[in-house]
Protein backbone atom coordinates (compact mmCIF):
# COMPACT_ATOMS: atom_id res chain seq x y z
CA UNK A 1 0.00 0.00 0.00
CA UNK A 2 0.94 3.36 -0.94
CA UNK A 3 -0.59 6.71 -0.01
CA UNK A 4 0.34 9.62 -2.40
CA UNK A 5 -0.42 13.19 -1.41
CA UNK A 6 -0.55 15.55 -3.26
CA UNK A 7 -0.99 18.35 -1.56
CA UNK A 8 1.86 17.54 0.94
CA UNK A 9 4.17 16.55 -1.81
CA UNK A 10 4.88 13.26 0.32
CA UNK A 11 4.62 10.03 -0.47
CA UNK A 12 3.47 6.89 2.69
CA UNK A 13 4.88 4.14 1.87
CA UNK A 14 2.95 1.39 4.11
CA UNK A 15 0.86 3.35 6.27
CA UNK A 16 -0.63 1.45 9.04
CA UNK A 17 -4.25 2.13 10.04
CA UNK A 18 -3.73 5.84 11.77
CA UNK A 19 -2.57 6.87 8.61
CA UNK A 20 -4.94 5.14 6.41
CA UNK A 21 -7.70 6.91 8.54
CA UNK A 22 -6.01 10.41 8.88
CA UNK A 23 -5.67 10.47 4.90
CA UNK A 24 -9.17 8.88 4.30
CA UNK A 25 -9.95 11.39 6.59
CA UNK A 26 -7.92 14.68 4.41
CA UNK A 27 -9.62 12.96 1.12
CA UNK A 28 -13.01 13.72 1.72
CA UNK A 29 -12.22 17.10 2.95
CA UNK A 30 -10.67 18.09 -0.11
CA UNK A 31 -13.10 16.45 -1.93
CA UNK A 32 -16.02 17.80 -0.58
CA UNK A 33 -13.98 21.69 -0.37
CA UNK A 34 -13.46 21.16 -4.19
CA UNK A 35 -17.17 20.39 -5.32
CA UNK A 36 -18.21 22.94 -3.06
CA UNK A 37 -16.19 25.42 -4.79
CA UNK A 38 -16.65 23.78 -8.29
CA UNK A 39 -20.52 24.48 -7.66
CA UNK A 40 -20.23 28.53 -6.33
CA UNK A 41 -17.72 28.99 -9.44
CA UNK A 42 -20.38 30.99 -10.98
CA UNK A 43 -20.51 33.58 -7.96
CA UNK A 44 -18.75 36.81 -8.40
CA UNK A 45 -15.50 37.11 -6.42
CA UNK A 46 -16.58 39.94 -4.42
CA UNK A 47 -14.52 40.62 -1.46
CA UNK A 48 -16.12 40.50 1.96
CA UNK A 49 -16.32 44.28 1.84
CA UNK A 50 -17.81 44.54 -1.86
CA UNK A 51 -14.91 44.83 -3.38
CA UNK A 52 -14.82 42.86 -6.71
CA UNK A 53 -12.05 41.70 -8.97
CA UNK A 54 -12.44 39.54 -12.34
CA UNK A 55 -11.23 36.21 -12.27
CA UNK A 56 -10.02 35.04 -15.86
CA UNK A 57 -9.43 31.99 -17.20
CA UNK A 58 -5.48 31.74 -19.32
CA UNK A 59 -6.60 29.05 -22.37
CA UNK A 60 -3.64 27.47 -24.90
CA UNK A 61 -6.28 25.86 -27.35
CA UNK A 62 -9.73 25.82 -28.73
CA UNK A 63 -10.18 22.45 -27.21
CA UNK A 64 -9.93 23.72 -23.63
CA UNK A 65 -13.17 25.97 -24.28
CA UNK A 66 -15.48 23.70 -22.97
CA UNK A 67 -13.57 24.56 -19.14
CA UNK A 68 -14.22 27.79 -19.64
CA UNK A 69 -17.98 27.78 -18.97
CA UNK A 70 -17.35 24.68 -15.63
CA UNK A 71 -15.08 27.06 -14.08
CA UNK A 72 -16.60 30.54 -13.68
CA UNK A 73 -14.02 32.45 -15.48
CA UNK A 74 -14.93 35.94 -16.07
CA UNK A 75 -13.51 35.54 -19.34
CA UNK A 76 -10.39 34.89 -20.90
CA UNK A 77 -7.37 36.82 -19.51
CA UNK A 78 -4.59 35.03 -21.72
CA UNK A 79 -5.31 33.04 -24.90
CA UNK A 80 -2.09 31.56 -25.90
CA UNK A 81 -1.75 31.43 -29.76
CA UNK A 82 1.53 29.90 -29.92
CA UNK A 83 -0.26 25.90 -30.23
CA UNK A 84 -1.31 26.08 -33.74
CA UNK A 85 2.44 27.10 -34.79
CA UNK A 86 4.07 24.30 -32.99
CA UNK A 87 2.22 21.69 -34.67
CA UNK A 88 4.93 21.77 -37.74
CA UNK A 89 3.95 24.06 -40.78
CA UNK A 90 3.21 27.43 -40.15
CA UNK A 91 -0.83 28.45 -40.01
CA UNK A 92 -2.61 30.12 -42.51
CA UNK A 93 -4.30 33.07 -41.85
CA UNK A 94 -7.94 31.31 -43.14
CA UNK A 95 -6.68 28.50 -40.36
CA UNK A 96 -6.19 31.31 -37.56
CA UNK A 97 -9.33 33.01 -38.65
CA UNK A 98 -11.01 29.96 -37.48
CA UNK A 99 -9.06 29.28 -34.57
CA UNK A 100 -10.08 32.72 -33.37
CA UNK A 101 -13.22 33.21 -34.35
CA UNK A 102 -14.52 29.83 -32.81
CA UNK A 103 -12.98 30.85 -29.45
CA UNK A 104 -14.43 34.66 -29.07
CA UNK A 105 -18.10 33.00 -30.26
CA UNK A 106 -17.72 30.11 -27.77
CA UNK A 107 -16.60 32.94 -24.91
CA UNK A 108 -20.16 34.72 -25.67
CA UNK A 109 -19.82 38.52 -24.45
CA UNK A 110 -16.92 37.13 -22.50
CA UNK A 111 -13.66 39.36 -23.04
CA UNK A 112 -10.82 37.24 -24.84
CA UNK A 113 -7.15 38.43 -25.10
CA UNK A 114 -4.91 37.08 -27.26
CA UNK A 115 -1.35 36.95 -26.77
CA UNK A 116 0.32 37.45 -30.57
CA UNK A 117 2.58 34.92 -30.96
CA UNK A 118 5.30 34.02 -28.06
CA UNK A 119 7.68 32.09 -30.00
CA UNK A 120 11.44 31.67 -28.45
CA UNK A 121 12.68 30.26 -25.07
CA UNK A 122 10.64 27.73 -23.74
CA UNK A 123 8.10 27.64 -26.92
CA UNK A 124 10.76 27.74 -30.43
CA UNK A 125 9.22 27.33 -33.47
CA UNK A 126 11.50 25.20 -35.73
CA UNK A 127 13.04 27.87 -37.94
CA UNK A 128 13.46 29.60 -34.31
CA UNK A 129 15.70 26.60 -33.27
CA UNK A 130 17.78 26.11 -36.70
CA UNK A 131 19.03 30.13 -35.67
CA UNK A 132 21.02 27.96 -32.69
CA UNK A 133 21.13 31.33 -30.51
CA UNK A 134 23.40 31.12 -27.68
CA UNK A 135 20.76 31.89 -25.03
CA UNK A 136 17.33 32.19 -26.70
CA UNK A 137 15.61 32.91 -23.30
CA UNK A 138 17.35 36.63 -24.29
CA UNK A 139 17.35 36.42 -27.78
CA UNK A 140 14.94 36.65 -30.75
CA UNK A 141 11.52 35.36 -28.86
CA UNK A 142 7.96 37.04 -28.21
CA UNK A 143 7.72 40.58 -29.76
CA UNK A 144 10.69 40.39 -31.45
CA UNK A 145 10.87 37.64 -33.62
CA UNK A 146 7.05 38.63 -34.82
CA UNK A 147 8.63 42.31 -35.67
CA UNK A 148 11.50 40.86 -37.63
CA UNK A 149 9.54 38.31 -39.28
CA UNK A 150 6.60 40.40 -40.29
CA UNK A 151 5.04 37.79 -42.65
CA UNK A 152 4.29 35.72 -40.23
CA UNK A 153 2.83 38.33 -37.77
CA UNK A 154 0.97 40.11 -40.22
CA UNK A 155 -0.64 36.93 -40.90
CA UNK A 156 -1.68 36.64 -37.67
CA UNK A 157 -2.69 40.03 -37.00
CA UNK A 158 -5.21 40.01 -40.06
CA UNK A 159 -6.56 36.89 -38.52
CA UNK A 160 -7.07 38.45 -35.05
CA UNK A 161 -8.33 42.17 -36.85
CA UNK A 162 -11.22 39.20 -39.13
CA UNK A 163 -12.13 37.63 -35.89
CA UNK A 164 -12.39 40.96 -33.56
CA UNK A 165 -15.84 41.68 -36.45
CA UNK A 166 -17.82 40.10 -34.57
CA UNK A 167 -16.38 39.01 -31.32
CA UNK A 168 -14.94 40.51 -27.60
CA UNK A 169 -11.71 40.56 -28.38
CA UNK A 170 -8.21 42.44 -27.18
CA UNK A 171 -4.55 42.03 -28.58
CA UNK A 172 -1.53 41.05 -25.88
CA UNK A 173 2.19 42.29 -26.85
CA UNK A 174 4.46 39.46 -25.36
CA UNK A 175 8.07 40.48 -24.31
CA UNK A 176 7.88 44.00 -24.54
CA UNK A 177 10.81 46.28 -23.37
CA UNK A 178 10.74 48.99 -25.18
CA UNK A 179 7.75 51.99 -26.49
CA UNK A 180 8.98 51.94 -29.76
CA UNK A 181 8.02 48.26 -30.15
CA UNK A 182 4.36 49.28 -29.24
CA UNK A 183 4.23 52.25 -31.69
CA UNK A 184 5.52 49.49 -34.51
CA UNK A 185 2.78 47.14 -33.95
CA UNK A 186 0.05 50.60 -33.37
CA UNK A 187 1.81 50.99 -37.55
CA UNK A 188 1.28 47.78 -38.87
CA UNK A 189 -2.61 47.01 -36.90
CA UNK A 190 -3.32 50.86 -39.16
CA UNK A 191 -2.19 49.31 -42.25
CA UNK A 192 -3.37 45.88 -42.11
CA UNK A 193 -6.90 47.64 -41.24
CA UNK A 194 -6.46 49.87 -44.74
CA UNK A 195 -5.71 46.23 -46.30
CA UNK A 196 -8.63 44.57 -45.12
CA UNK A 197 -11.09 47.63 -45.88
CA UNK A 198 -9.67 47.74 -49.39
CA UNK A 199 -10.24 43.82 -49.52
CA UNK A 200 -14.12 44.33 -48.62
CA UNK A 201 -13.33 42.36 -45.57
CA UNK A 202 -15.09 42.51 -42.26
CA UNK A 203 -12.71 43.58 -39.39
CA UNK A 204 -12.97 45.18 -35.85
CA UNK A 205 -12.41 48.87 -36.68
CA UNK A 206 -10.37 49.07 -33.76
CA UNK A 207 -8.77 46.39 -30.83
CA UNK A 208 -7.91 47.16 -27.16
CA UNK A 209 -4.13 46.69 -27.27
CA UNK A 210 -2.43 45.51 -23.88
CA UNK A 211 1.11 45.36 -22.82
CA UNK A 212 2.64 42.01 -21.02
CA UNK A 213 4.95 43.24 -18.20
CA UNK A 214 7.49 40.57 -17.95
CA UNK A 215 11.04 42.32 -18.82
CA UNK A 216 12.56 44.79 -16.06
CA UNK A 217 12.75 47.20 -18.93
CA UNK A 218 8.88 47.06 -19.13
CA UNK A 219 9.12 47.73 -15.18
CA UNK A 220 11.26 51.21 -15.64
CA UNK A 221 9.04 52.58 -17.95
CA UNK A 222 5.92 51.29 -16.70
CA UNK A 223 4.57 55.12 -16.84
CA UNK A 224 5.56 55.70 -20.01
CA UNK A 225 4.19 52.18 -21.65
CA UNK A 226 0.58 52.86 -19.81
CA UNK A 227 -0.04 56.01 -22.13
CA UNK A 228 1.15 54.20 -25.14
CA UNK A 229 -1.47 51.02 -24.63
CA UNK A 230 -4.65 49.79 -23.33
CA UNK A 231 -3.79 47.78 -20.16
CA UNK A 232 -1.48 45.47 -18.67
CA UNK A 233 -1.05 42.24 -18.44
CA UNK A 234 1.72 40.94 -15.84
CA UNK A 235 3.55 37.87 -16.83
CA UNK A 236 5.14 37.22 -13.41
CA UNK A 237 6.30 33.86 -14.60
CA UNK A 238 9.11 35.30 -17.06
CA UNK A 239 9.01 38.57 -15.00
CA UNK A 240 10.66 36.72 -12.01
CA UNK A 241 12.57 34.87 -13.94
CA UNK A 242 14.17 37.87 -15.82
CA UNK A 243 14.21 39.83 -12.27
CA UNK A 244 16.31 36.98 -11.04
CA UNK A 245 18.65 36.42 -13.89
CA UNK A 246 17.69 33.23 -14.04
CA UNK A 247 16.47 30.51 -16.89
CA UNK A 248 12.98 29.38 -16.19
CA UNK A 249 14.27 25.77 -17.09
CA UNK A 250 17.40 25.53 -15.10
CA UNK A 251 17.00 23.24 -12.25
CA UNK A 252 20.06 24.80 -10.85
CA UNK A 253 18.80 28.13 -10.10
CA UNK A 254 15.21 27.17 -9.51
CA UNK A 255 15.82 28.06 -5.40
CA UNK A 256 15.97 31.69 -6.63
CA UNK A 257 12.55 31.66 -8.38
CA UNK A 258 11.09 33.59 -5.52
CA UNK A 259 8.00 35.33 -5.91
CA UNK A 260 8.30 37.38 -2.43
CA UNK A 261 11.82 38.68 -3.13
CA UNK A 262 12.04 42.39 -2.71
CA UNK A 263 12.53 42.87 -6.14
CA UNK A 264 9.41 41.11 -7.37
CA UNK A 265 7.04 42.99 -4.70
CA UNK A 266 8.46 46.13 -5.74
CA UNK A 267 8.02 45.80 -9.39
CA UNK A 268 4.51 44.49 -8.54
CA UNK A 269 3.48 47.38 -6.78
CA UNK A 270 5.09 49.88 -9.18
CA UNK A 271 3.56 48.53 -12.11
CA UNK A 272 -0.19 48.48 -10.53
CA UNK A 273 0.12 52.17 -9.31
CA UNK A 274 1.13 53.26 -12.42
CA UNK A 275 -1.51 51.96 -14.84
CA UNK A 276 -3.26 53.41 -12.11
CA UNK A 277 -2.41 56.43 -12.56
CA UNK A 278 -2.64 56.45 -15.71
CA UNK A 279 -5.83 55.39 -15.89
CA UNK A 280 -5.75 51.83 -17.54
CA UNK A 281 -6.60 48.03 -15.88
CA UNK A 282 -4.15 45.62 -14.96
CA UNK A 283 -4.54 42.25 -14.46
CA UNK A 284 -1.64 39.58 -13.74
CA UNK A 285 -1.60 36.21 -15.79
CA UNK A 286 1.36 34.21 -14.70
CA UNK A 287 1.58 31.37 -12.23
CA UNK A 288 1.44 33.78 -8.97
CA UNK A 289 -2.49 34.71 -9.64
CA UNK A 290 -3.68 31.42 -8.51
CA UNK A 291 -1.19 30.99 -5.40
CA UNK A 292 -2.96 31.59 -1.97
CA UNK A 293 -0.55 34.14 -0.86
CA UNK A 294 0.73 35.33 -4.45
CA UNK A 295 -2.76 35.91 -4.85
CA UNK A 296 -3.69 38.01 -1.38
CA UNK A 297 -0.69 39.91 -2.47
CA UNK A 298 -1.82 41.16 -5.83
CA UNK A 299 -5.27 41.59 -4.01
CA UNK A 300 -3.91 44.08 -1.34
CA UNK A 301 -2.04 45.91 -4.09
CA UNK A 302 -5.27 46.65 -5.81
CA UNK A 303 -4.98 44.73 -8.71
CA UNK A 304 -8.02 44.50 -11.36
CA UNK A 305 -8.18 40.97 -12.49
CA UNK A 306 -6.04 38.01 -11.88
CA UNK A 307 -6.09 35.01 -14.54
CA UNK A 308 -4.96 31.35 -14.46
CA UNK A 309 -5.53 27.69 -15.41
CA UNK A 310 -9.01 27.00 -15.41
CA UNK A 311 -8.49 24.45 -12.76
CA UNK A 312 -7.59 27.26 -10.40
CA UNK A 313 -10.48 29.61 -11.33
CA UNK A 314 -13.18 28.26 -8.69
CA UNK A 315 -11.06 27.65 -5.99
CA UNK A 316 -9.77 31.37 -6.28
CA UNK A 317 -12.84 32.90 -6.65
CA UNK A 318 -14.19 30.77 -3.41
CA UNK A 319 -10.39 32.37 -1.49
CA UNK A 320 -11.13 35.62 -2.83
CA UNK A 321 -14.73 35.50 -1.00
CA UNK A 322 -13.52 35.16 2.54
CA UNK A 323 -11.36 37.67 2.07
CA UNK A 324 -11.24 41.81 2.98
CA UNK A 325 -9.37 44.60 0.92
CA UNK A 326 -8.82 45.77 3.85
CA UNK A 327 -7.21 42.94 5.37
CA UNK A 328 -5.32 42.16 2.30
CA UNK A 329 -3.84 46.49 1.77
CA UNK A 330 -2.33 45.92 5.33
CA UNK A 331 -0.82 42.45 4.24
CA UNK A 332 0.60 43.80 1.32
CA UNK A 333 1.60 46.86 2.93
CA UNK A 334 3.82 44.76 5.46
CA UNK A 335 5.18 43.31 2.64
CA UNK A 336 6.33 45.84 0.88
CA UNK A 337 8.16 47.01 4.03
CA UNK A 338 10.17 43.65 4.58
CA UNK A 339 13.58 42.82 2.97
CA UNK A 340 13.39 39.34 4.85
CA UNK A 341 11.47 37.05 2.32
CA UNK A 342 10.97 34.10 5.03
CA UNK A 343 9.40 36.87 7.22
CA UNK A 344 7.18 38.19 4.19
CA UNK A 345 5.66 34.21 3.81
CA UNK A 346 5.22 33.55 7.84
CA UNK A 347 2.94 36.78 7.46
CA UNK A 348 1.19 35.75 4.57
CA UNK A 349 0.30 32.50 6.42
CA UNK A 350 -0.29 33.34 9.35
CA UNK A 351 -3.02 36.02 8.49
CA UNK A 352 -4.28 33.48 5.68
CA UNK A 353 -4.36 30.96 8.65
CA UNK A 354 -7.11 33.22 10.26
CA UNK A 355 -9.21 33.56 7.14
CA UNK A 356 -8.89 30.31 5.61
CA UNK A 357 -8.61 27.85 8.36
CA UNK A 358 -7.24 24.36 7.15
CA UNK A 359 -8.58 25.34 3.49
CA UNK A 360 -5.24 26.90 2.79
CA UNK A 361 -3.62 23.83 2.68
CA UNK A 362 -5.86 22.70 -0.57
CA UNK A 363 -4.58 25.81 -2.15
CA UNK A 364 -1.34 25.37 -4.85
CA UNK A 365 1.18 27.45 -3.31
CA UNK A 366 5.23 27.64 -5.02
CA UNK A 367 6.18 29.65 -1.67
CA UNK A 368 9.04 27.55 0.45
CA UNK A 369 9.28 24.91 -1.65
CA UNK A 370 12.84 25.40 -2.88
CA UNK A 371 15.87 24.40 -1.13
CA UNK A 372 18.37 27.25 -0.59
CA UNK A 373 22.25 26.38 -2.10
C1 LIG B 1 4.19 34.75 -17.92
O1 LIG B 1 5.32 34.91 -18.38
O2 LIG B 1 3.88 34.96 -16.74
C2 LIG B 1 3.10 34.25 -18.80
C3 LIG B 1 1.87 34.21 -18.38
O3 LIG B 1 3.43 33.83 -20.03
P1 LIG B 1 4.14 32.45 -20.41
O4 LIG B 1 4.18 31.60 -19.17
O5 LIG B 1 3.31 31.87 -21.49
O6 LIG B 1 5.47 32.91 -20.87
MG1 LIG C 1 5.73 35.06 -20.46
Amino acid sequence: RIIVDGLGGCVLFGPDENDLARYTARRDEYTAWESHTRRTAHWPAEMCDGVRVAVQANLESLEELDALSRCGADGVGLYRTEFAYLKGDLPTEEELFREYAAVAAKAGSGRVVFRTLDAGADKMLRAQAALKEPNPALGLRGIRFCLRHQGIFRTQLRALLRAGAAGNLALLLPMISGLAEVQAVRRILQELRQELQAQNLPHAPALPLGVMVETPAAVMICDALARECDFFSIGTNDLIHYLMAIDRNNRHVSYLHEPLHPAVVRSLKRVIDAAHREGIGVSVCGELASDPYGLALLLGMGVDAVSAAPRFVPGMKHMIRQLDAETCMDLAHSVLMSTDVMASQRMLREKLHQFLGTELAFHTTSLSSHSQP
